[in-house]
């Protein structure tokens, strides 16, 4: 795995010390999510579950969501770093983060969550999309941004998870039909309120089964 990448003027995304995409010190304290795992949604567990209450939360049009580390201390500062766009070879860890962790899903094509336009507009940033990419590449996978869109983007922060809910349920829209299996793409999953509406989205499109793979998570439970 090729996450210590030198490069001349890189700095690590978390700490700011100079060297590598991410730092061995920052490298060592990633949390990566392990087993056990509920099988279903990814959440890690204590001991061997089924379902657990995530699940309940995703509801039933999600197929299975994986995710490569737990949203901690030096997860967020990469998200913080990827998101500003000051490093854009987060992506790339990111990318190497979820192939080293997450077994390769067995789909037909790649969708990520559309970014907010403000965001790509303004940094040119789009994370999901340049994860997807990359993912897309390293698993042989056709990626497709065209098939999921962004019709509105009030943004989730501070709304509760029942907020959330309702406000990300009406943010997408698919376009056209939507063949086969599709693996969906963000950079982190936090309730599952975003995810959960693109998947209903590519679901009613068409989409036999709608897999989730996300970078980071938000881990409340251990
Ligand atoms: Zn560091
Ligand atoms: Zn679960």
């Amino acid at each position: 795995m090729d996450l210590v990448r030198l490069l001349a003027d890189q700095r690590c995304a978390s700490c700011g010390v100079r060297g590598a995409i991410v730092c061995r010190l920052c490298r060592g304290s990633l949390p990566w999510l392990a087993g056990p795992l509920c099988p279903r949604c990814g959440e890690p567990e204590r001991e061997a579950v089924i379902r657990c209450p995530v699940c309940r939360r995703l509801g039933t049009a999600v197929g299975t969501v994986r995710s490569a580390i737990a949203l901690s201390d030096v997860g967020n500062k990469l998200m913080r770093s990827w998101k500003d766009g000051a490093r854009a070879p987060v992506a790339e860890l990111a990318a190497a983060c979820v192939v080293a962790a997450v077994p390769r899903p067995t789909g037909d094509l790649i969708v990520p969550i559309p970014g907010a336009r403000s965001r790509v507009a303004w940094r040119g940033i789009d994370g999901p999309c340049d994860l997807a990419r990359m993912l897309a590449c390293r698993w042989h996978l056709p990626v497709r941004t065209d098939l999921l869109e962004r019709v509105h983007e009030r943004p989730q922060r501070g709304l509760t998870a029942a907020q959330r809910q309702h406000n990300a349920a009406g943010a997408f829209a698919a376009r056209g039909v939507v063949e086969g299996r599709v693996v969906l793409v963000d950079d982190v999953m936090t309730t599952g309120a975003t995810l959960r509406a693109g998947v209903r989205q590519l679901r009613q499109a068409g989409a036999g089964r709608v897999d989730v793979v996300t970078f980071a998570r938000v881990v409340t439970r251990l």
